[in-house]
């Protein structure tokens, strides 16, 4: 089943302009907030929210299998669980709508009052219940960082690190959408030099640049996930920011992985960009040796070519762009990772997150984290205005954007944006 969508001939009645993330080649899936105090599902063309519930009960979906209310709730659980054909189907239809050469609800001023609303009009919402995060480990240059850091540089990764896409079991409970401030997390750390531990505010708190995508309903308890079914189970992405606060993971994090050091925010963007939208720019994994088991052998092009960079905006100041990466050079994929994680017989469905972990390339500029950027402290960051960074600061603002690029098209992800506030 084609996209239709997704043709870079198409163009809307609505105006974009060409450096949005958002052409009607898009239609990414949210949630949000009316000017009458409406919760609904949503899309996006240009810089306009299109309700959904409006549009459905205007007849627009009518021929479409969908519940009635599939739009009208304050999640887009129900509306994944229905499956990758309702998406395309709906996904097509929204772009037929939208389309310049189709005059039904172009030319339909009283149905336009009540479908479509400027950005500054709404307030975007967590788009879905998550009901399991899990966050993976998957950029080889991000973990042979951390190996170098924390343990011994020549043996940076671990033995199994390059036959099983490493992850643990986070948190949902402080899954958090844009805009949403956070406090510095306090916990307990031990001090360089210090004989017993503290607990206090962190001293530091740092961003993890990552993707995350969300599954529907995948299989039953004690079934597997055939690698090269994988991608059919996997709605669509966001932009992810996990938080992490480096001291006290340095001090919990043996024998069990990090605990408080990352339950306390983890920032998504507000807009779930699908699968289905970034086929355009499927490119190549990195090359795997060894040769991975067979239950995670792949053949093509299986990863996605997403520009990625992180800012950091210091109260009443400027944004620096202090990292560009991008989520091509995870050397795990998503189908590894979904094969994986129910390689099993792991339950996994309708809502569930999971993160990429943190996204680092091969040069200085393109690591994911402060971490590493900063070199655990020893190579502070020069910002706009000449500040220095070698952590999060109280009331820094840390903004995560993503968009994919061709000649044809542009598809972006918007940003996810978090203000640092000082502890409780
Ligand atoms: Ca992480």
């Amino acid at each position: 089943m084609s996209n239709k969508a997704n043709d870079p001939s198409l163009s809307s009645w609505i105006s974009v302009s060409p450096n949005s993330d958002f052409p009607i080649q898009n239609i990414p899936f949210g949630v949000f907030l009316t000017r009458d105090d409406v919760i609904t599902i949503g899309t996006r063309i240009g810089d306009y929210a299109i309700d959904l519930g409006a549009l459905h009960q205007l007849g627009y979906f009518n021929d479409i299998p969908l519940t009635d209310d599939i739009f009208l709730q304050d999640t887009l659980n129900d509306f994944i669980s229905d499956g990758q054909k309702t998406w395309r189907l709906v996904r097509d239809r929204i772009s037929e709508i939208f389309d310049s050469t189709n005059p039904i609800l172009r030319e339909n001023i009283e149905h336009q009052k009540t479908v479509l609303f400027t950005m500054e009009e709404i307030e975007m919402q967590l788009p879905v219940q998550i009901g399991d995060y899990t966050d993976f480990y998957s950029s080889k240059e991000h973990a042979t960082n951390i190996g170098s850091m924390f343990r011994d540089p020549e043996n940076a990764l671990l033995p199994n690190w390059l036959h099983i896409p490493i992850g643990y079991h986070g948190r949902s409970s402080t899954i958090i959408t844009s805009d949403t401030k956070i406090r510095r997390p306090k916990g307990q750390t031990k001090p360089k030099g210090a004989d017993k531990p503290i607990y206090g505010p962190s001293k530091m708190v740092d961003f993890e640049l990552e993707m995350a995508f969300i599954t529907t309903d995948a299989n039953k308890l004690g079934e597997t996930i055939p690698i090269e079914d994988a991608e059919k189970y996997i709605f669509g992405l966001v932009l992810f920011n996990d938080w992490s606060a480096r001291d006290i993971q340095k001090w919990e994090y043996v024998p069990l992985g990090p605990f408080n050091a990352k339950n306390f925010a983890s920032s998504i963007s507000p807009w779930i960009v699908t699968l289905d939208a970034l086929q355009p720019f499927r490119v190549a994994s990195p090359s795997q040796t060894p040769e991975p088991l067979p239950y995670l052998r792949q053949k093509g092009n299986n990863s996605y070519d997403i520009n990625l960079e992180v800012s950091i905006t210091p109260e009443g100041g400027v944004p620096t762009t202090v990292c560009k990466s991008n989520f091509k050079y995870m050397y795990w994929t998503m189908s590894q990772q979904l094969a994986h994680h129910t390689s099993n017989g792991c339950k996994v469905l309708s809502g569930d997150l999971m993160g990429s972990g943190t996204i680092s390339g091969s040069t200085p500029d393109s690591y994911g984290s402060m971490l590493e950027l900063a070199w655990q402290g020893t190579k502070p960051l020069r910002l706009e205005g000449g500040q220095t960074r070698t952590s999060i600061e109280d009331y820094d603002t840390v903004t995560l954007k993503g968009y994919c690029s061709n000649d044809e098209v542009r598809i972006g992800f918007g940003q996810v944006l978090t203000q640092l506030l000082p502890a409780n």
